[in-house]
C-alpha cells in the first residue's frame, strides 16, 4: 500500500506546521487542532492534512473514520520496562505497614530486582519486556525510552541493553536506550563504592557506547544513591563516549541533582518531586527539560511535583510514565494525563503537549514524533468522537482508544 487517506476525522489533534522548540508558557496551553479533517499518509509518513471543506486528495486506500478523533501517539520519555519480575508481593507488604528494610530482607527493592535479573536469561527478559512494550503501544505510545539499571554488573547491564536493542529492531515504534548502571550501589560494592563507579566509567560506558547499545547515560542522583559529584563524574565519562545525560533527580529530597544535570547539559532531569525556587530558576536558564512522573507519586503516596508552578514559571515540562516494577507498575499515559490534571492542576491541553511534543524533545525525536506535522511518522491513534478533549483525562479509567496506526499500518492489538 502506498497511500492511505483518513477522511471525516471529527477532530485532528495537535496539528502543527513546525515544531522547533519544546513548548512552554502560553504555547504549552495551546493545543492546535482541526475540525472535520482529512489526513493523508504515504507509507510510514504524514504526507499532508487539511479540512474536508477544502479539496480532498486521492489515495490508494480511503478510510472513512466517521467523526472519530485522531491523536498523535504518546512520547513516553522515561521507563524501565525490562525487568525480571513484578513486585506485587512487596506491594502487599507495604499495605501491611512493613518497612523498606523488612521488605528488602524478604526479597524486595532494587537490589533484589537486580539479583533476579542476573538469574534470568536474555530470551526470558526479552519475552516479558515484549509483552510490556505491546501493552503500552496499545495505550497509544509511539515513542519510548527504556533504561537498564537492574543489572548492576557488566554482564547484566549489557544483557538488559541487548534486550532493549532487540525491542528497537523488532517493533515499529521509536525506542531510545539509556544506560543506567548507576541506579544503585550493588551489595558487593557497598564498602567500596568508588570501585563500582570506576567499573561504570572505565568498563561499562566504553563498551556500551562502542557497541551502540545506548543513546543516553543516566544516574540516580539522590539521597542514599549517587552524590552530585559522583553523578557529574559518571556523566562526564558518558559524554566522552557520546552518551548524553538524562538523570533521576530530586525524587527523595533537594539533593543537588538539578544542579548536576544542568552543569552537565543533561537532555532532561526527571522526577523533581522536591524542588525549590533555586532549582526552578536554574532550569529556566538552561536547555535541560524537567520531566515529571506523577504515577510514581500516586503509587508510592509521595508528594507530587509542582507541575502547575513549573508551567507558570515558563518551564517546558514533560510528562512520562516511569513504568517500572517497584514504584510505577503502569505505562498508561492517559492515566499520567489524569494525574497531571488532578494532582498537579495542569490543564488538559498542557498535559497533552507535555506527553507528546515535549516528550519527543526529551528523546530527541521531535522531528519524527509528537505532533501531526507533514513529514513526521504516521503513528497515531483513534477514539470515538468526544464533546471535549478534557474527556480523556477526565475519564481516567476508560480505554478510549479503538484503533492504533503505527508507521502508517494498523497495529493489531493482541
Ligand atoms: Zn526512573
Amino acid at each position: 500500500m502506498a497511500t492511505l487517506l483518513l477522511t471525516n476525522i471529527g477532530k485532528l489533534i495537535q496539528t502543527r506546521q513546525t515544531t522547533e522548540n519544546p513548548l512552554s508558557g502560553e504555547d504549552l496551553k495551546s493545543l492546535p487542532s482541526l475540525d472535520n479533517a482529512w489526513l493523508l499518509i504515504d507509507q510510514d509518513t504524514i504526507e499532508d492534512f487539511g479540512s474536508m471543506s477544502t479539496e480532498v486528495p486521492r489515495a490508494d486506500e480511503v478510510l472513512d473514520v466517521n467523526g472519530d478523533w485522531v491523536f498523535p501517539g504518546f512520547c513516553d520519555s522515561h521507563t524501565h520496562i525490562v525487568f525480571a519480575e513484578s513486585r506485587e508481593k512487596e506491594f502487599v507488604m507495604r499495605l501491611q505497614g512493613k518497612s523498606y528494610e523488612e521488605i528488602a530482607a524478604e526479597g524486595g527493592g532494587i537490589l533484589n530486582s537486580a539479583r533476579k535479573l542476573r538469574e534470568t536469561s536474555e530470551d526470558d527478559l526479552y519475552m516479558s519486556a515484549m509483552g510490556r512494550l505491546e501493552e503500552v503501544i496499545g495505550y497509544g505510545t509511539a515513542a519510548i525510552e527504556i533504561k537498564s539499571g537492574y543489572g548492576l554488573t557488566f554482564d547484566s547491564e549489557v544483557k538488559m541493553l541487548r534486550v532493549i536493542k532487540r525491542l528497537k529492531d523488532t517493533y515499529p515504534v521509536s525506542v531510545k536506550a539509556t544506560f543506567l548502571g548507576a541506579h544503585a550501589i550493588p551489595t558487593a560494592y557497598k564498602d567500596n563504592r568508588q570501585d563500582y563507579i570506576k567499573l561504570i566509567c572505565d568498563e561499562m560506558i566504553p563498551y556500551v557506547a562502542g557497541e551502540g547499545l545506548a543513546d543516553y547515560c543516566d544516574v540516580f542522583c539522590d539521597r542514599g544513591f549517587f552524590t552530585p559529584q559522583e553523578t557529574e563524574f559518571i556523566l562526564e565519562a558518558g559524554w566522552k563516549h557520546g552518551l548524553k545525560p538524562k538523570i533521576h533527580a530530586n525524587e527523595l529530597g533537594i539533593t543537588g541533582g538539578v544542579q548536576a544535570g544542568v552543569a552537565q547539559n543533561a537532555i532532561s532531569v526527571d522526577h523533581l518531586e522536591a524542588m525549590s525556587q533555586v532549582e526552578i530558576d536554574l532550569l529556566k536558564g538552561s536547555k535541560t527539560l524537567p520531566t515529571l512522573l506523577p504515577s510514581t507519586s500516586f503509587f508510592l503516596g509521595l508528594p507530587y511535583a509542582q507541575g502547575r508552578k513549573m508551567a507558570d514559571e515558563g518551564l517546558p515540562i514533560v510528562l512520562a510514565s516511569d513504568y517500572n516494577p517497584g514504584s510505577t507498575p503502569s505505562g498508561k499515559m492517559s492515566f499520567v494525563l489524569s494525574l497531571a490534571c488532578l494532582k498537579m492542576k495542569l490543564l488538559p491541553e498542557e498535559a497533552f503537549n507535555a506527553a507528546t511534543i515535549n516528550g519527543a524533545f526529551a528523546m530527541e525525536v521531535e522531528n519524527e514524533y509528537g505532533s501531526i506535522t507533514k513529514g513526521k511518522r504516521a503513528s497515531i491513534y483513534l477514539t470515538k468522537p468526544m464533546n471535549d478533549l478534557a474527556f480523556v483525562p477526565y475519564a481516567f479509567g476508560s480505554d478510549l482508544i479503538h484503533t492504533i496506526i503505527i508507521d502508517g499500518e494498523v497495529w493489531d492489538r493482541k
